[in-house]
């Protein structure tokens, strides 16, 4: 079976990396499936945003396979734009363009990359605001936007590619609550609404009440997986530590 026939979206197999001579990434395993919300989850420096940045390609690996909807992102042949239009991803901060409108940066990369018609595009555009609440924002510039509007509109940008799968790398840490919480709810939204996910967080809470598989990670590898179930009873000591000790 090729591999995007089967119901896998991602598949991260035995990767190493290292930063010179800092191991960060020491076997690292797990899969994630088409649909599934994934939670990764560890300490700070343990390697949750290079894990997400190898899958899509920000980062090279040293060894070890990744598949991203049926693309062997670690092979020299790796078609990147084609990967790109695959896999969405939004980090913590500085996600659009200070100097583009909302509407500019949402239909940027749709116009440039996919060729979309201009006009095209701005439906397009208003189609996805509508989706994460800013319907009235698409002429604003980000400096004009909160923290949480400006997260919003940078997963609105994202959805204007129609991913197959999104990266959350800890969206809502530089957030107050009660911004992190409308930031969450658009991505329970999409969670609802069947896209697969993978989310770097430190919100627990909200990793328990949506994430289908946690991935914890420790010691440069996914040390311990399994349902959200695993929060609450954790089958190692690391993992019970990490939680018990917080951050
Ligand atoms: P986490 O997201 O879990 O906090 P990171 O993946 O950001 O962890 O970082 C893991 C380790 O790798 C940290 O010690 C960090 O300093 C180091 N690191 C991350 N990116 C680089 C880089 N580009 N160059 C050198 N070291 C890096
Ligand atoms: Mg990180």
């Amino acid at each position: 079976m090729a591999a995007d026939d089967t119901t896998e979206v991602v598949r991260v197999r035995d990767v190493h990396k290292s930063f010179g001579t800092l191991k960060v990434l020491n076997g690292v395993s797990f899969a994630v499936d088409r649909g599934q919300v994934v939670a990764l989850i560890g300490r700070s420096g343990s390697g949750k945003s290079t894990a997400l940045r190898c899958i899509d390609r920000f980062e090279t690996i040293d060894s070890g396979e990744i598949t991203v909807c049926g693309h062997r992102v670690d092979a020299p042949g790796l078609d990147l734009r084609a990967l790109r239009q695959d896999v969405g991803i939004v980090f913590q901060s500085y996600n659009l363009f200070p100097h583009l409108t909302l509407e500019e940066n949402i239909i940027l990369a749709p116009c440039a990359v996919k060729r979309m018609p201009r006009q095209a595009a701005r439906e397009l555009a208003r189609r996805v605001v509508a989706e994460v609440g800013l319907e009235d924002k698409l002429q604003s510039y980000p400096e004009q936007l909160s923290g949480g509007q400006q997260q919003r509109g940078a997963i609105a940008r994202s959805l204007a590619m129609q991913p197959k799968v999104m990266l959350f790398d800890e969206v809502t840490s530089a957030l107050d609550p009660q911004l992190t919480g409308e930031v969450l709810k658009v991505i329970e939204k999409l969670a609802a609404g069947g896209m697969t996910m993978v989310m770097v967080t430190h919100e627990m809470s909200f990793a328990r009440g949506i994430a289908d598989q946690i991935v914890f990670m420790h010691a440069g590898r996914a040390h311990e997986t399994g349902p959200a179930g695993i929060l609450s009873a954790p089958r190692t000591e690391e993992l019970a530590q990490f939680l018990g000790n917080g951050l």
